[in-house]
């Protein structure tokens, strides 16, 4: 689970996120939705210490990241529990997809060559890429590096997937097989926080939506209703641009 409240972020004297609160619990897809610019990213990165908030209480999967200091030991357990997947997929260039997958299970984890090598393949079928798996990325389209980032994360066994617009940088017709992986994902009970653009996305797979507007948490509540039935003219405006 992650709780929040009255969480600040600044850049600067750019204040970013003013006073944003919500919680976030086990086996629930969350949606973020908003304009550019709107503190989406920023409030992603501080649930996995990317950035580190600026005051209020912040608790991701019972680490309290609240303080300014945080020990080696809990920003390892952090960043093993909670995936994180980019819209630019972040693959290693020069590693064939399996290393790609296992490299951190070993390193991170400490898991024997062979334990991480099965656990890669496991998450490579996942996402229906068996076959890919010692090609090089530069040898696969946008799609499948994204699948493939997504296994990549799903090999550390994490706790939480945040996911910051995984389809933004895919061509139109490669956006549905992201967002299939990422439904039965959410379908087998994986606690998901997702930033995106896609409101049938939002509306079909999330249950819940936070709508941010300048920092601050405009409108929550369950994605379908919120969606079909926003409330804030704000909202209402953002959903027309959007459609
Ligand atoms: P987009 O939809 O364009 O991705 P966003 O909602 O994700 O936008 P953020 O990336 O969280 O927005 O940025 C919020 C604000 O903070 C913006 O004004 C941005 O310019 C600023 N910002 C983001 N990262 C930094 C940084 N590292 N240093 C300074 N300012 C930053
Ligand atoms: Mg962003």
């Amino acid at each position: 689970a992650i709780l929040f409240r009255n969480l600040e972020k600044y850049y600067g004297s750019l204040h970013v996120l003013r006073g944003i609160s919500g919680q976030i619990h086990k086996g629930e897809v969350v949606a973020i939705i908003g304009s550019s610019g709107c503190g989406k990213s920023t409030l992603l990165r501080c649930f996995n210490r990317l950035e580190q908030i600026n005051g209020g209480q912040l608790v991701v999967n019972g680490i309290d990241l609240s303080k300014s200091d945080l020990s080696r030991k809990y920003l390892l357990e952090l960043r093993a529990k909670v995936g994180m997947v980019f819209q630019q997929f972040n693959l290693f260039p020069h590693m064939s997809v399996i290393d790609n997958l296992s490299l951190a299970p070993r390193k991170v984890l400490g898991k024997s060559k062979r334990e991480s090598r099965e656990t890669a393949e496991f998450y490579l079928d996942k996402v229906g890429l068996s076959e890919k798996a010692r090609v090089f990325p530069d040898q696969l389209s946008g799609g499948q590096k994204q699948r493939v980032a997504i296994a990549r994360s799903l090999c550390m066994q994490p706790e939480i997937m945040l996911f910051d617009e995984p389809t933004s940088a895919l061509d139109p017709e490669l956006v549905g097989e992201v967002l299939l992986v990422m439904k039965q994902l959410a379908e087998e009970g994986m606690t998901m926080v997702v930033v995106t653009h896609e409101m049938h996305f939002a509306k079909g797979v999330a249950n819940r939506v936070f709508f941010l507007n300048k920092g601050q948490v405009e409108e929550e509540g369950n994605a379908r209703e919120v969606l079909s039935n926003p409330k804030s003219d704000r909202l209402q405006a953002f959903l027309s641009r959007m459609s």
